[in-house]
């Protein structure tokens, strides 16, 4: 009876234990803040990727205040960010003032950013002392992908023209693909061609991993080549747009596509291939 009693309490111990572990690696969550800022917290670490710009083209939706002072100010559930990632240094995704401000308040939050960002950061009065936070992503176009690693995180850019190619080739934009604790993986497009003669040459690297929820920006839904990247090229499980104008095209709401348009907004991501 006893021995029966053991098992039992072993059996469900076991069941507790794998469950939990279970729903802890697998899960992230997506906030949004604005145009193309989204954060992604798995309970261990917590990214964000272009949350300072003081540009909407009045049509983007700007960072609210509220949220600006929340990660300025370190508070929950914007507080102790491990790493900021800068998609291309334009005015709706990128200030160097911000940055620099941020990088000083939180010296434990790292920045990975295009040359052309970091240049700007630098050229900034007083930034020498936070170069220590930063890495520069130096790619070409036709550039192999990168890789680097910070603390728990696996990072790997790829520069994928900007949207309107061949216009504004000098741009640097970066694809990122982060997978945080070896768990959840994600993939932030910045303002990306939709366009597959750009992703084709990157097959080896879309097929390595799968990513489990991608941010693309809008257009992609309502391209021709936009579905198809989303749904085949990129092996990823699910997309959510962003960089969608506060004014939600109708376009954009006929898709049944699911996007990102009201700051403070949040999903949830899933590892569904394990
Ligand atoms: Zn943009």
């Amino acid at each position: 009876m006893k021995n029966t009693l053991y098992f039992l309490q072993t059996i469900f111990l076991i069941a507790v234990i794998s469950f939990t572990s279970q729903a802890h690696e697998q899960t992230a969550t997506a906030t949004y803040v604005g145009n193309e800022g989204v954060m992604i917290s798995n309970g261990s670490s917590k990214i964000i990727f272009d949350p300072f710009f003081h540009n909407n083209y009045n049509t983007y939706q700007l960072v609210p205040e509220e949220i600006r002072n929340a990660i300025f100010n370190n508070k929950a559930p914007y507080d102790n960010i491990d790493a900021i990632f800068i998609s291309h240094a334009h005015g709706d995704h990128f200030a160097a003032d911000d940055m620099l401000k941020y990088l000083k308040a939180n010296p434990q939050s790292k920045l990975v950013a295009p040359n052309q960002a970091v240049k700007r950061l630098a050229a900034l009065e007083n930034s020498a002392s936070v170069m220590k936070q930063v890495t520069s992503i130096d790619l070409s176009f036709g550039d192999q992908p990168t890789t680097i690693t910070i603390d728990d995180l696996l990072i790997e850019a790829v520069r994928i023209p900007h949207a309107g190619w061949p216009g504004r080739a000098d741009i640097s934009n970066l694809v990122f693909r982060v997978t945080l604790n070896d768990s959840v993986t994600i993939m932030h497009m910045g303002d990306a061609d939709p366009n597959d003669t750009h992703f084709a040459p990157y097959k080896k690297h879309w097929q390595k991993t799968v990513t489990n929820t991608a941010f693309p920006p809008y257009w992609f839904f309502n391209s021709s080549d936009g579905p198809l990247i989303l749904a085949e090229r990129i092996n990823a499980e699910e997309s959510i747009g962003i960089h969608v104008p506060v004014k939600v095209p109708t376009t954009l709401k006929m898709t049944e596509e699911q996007y990102f348009s009201k700051p403070g907004e949040q999903k949830t991501i899933t590892h569904k291939h394990k």
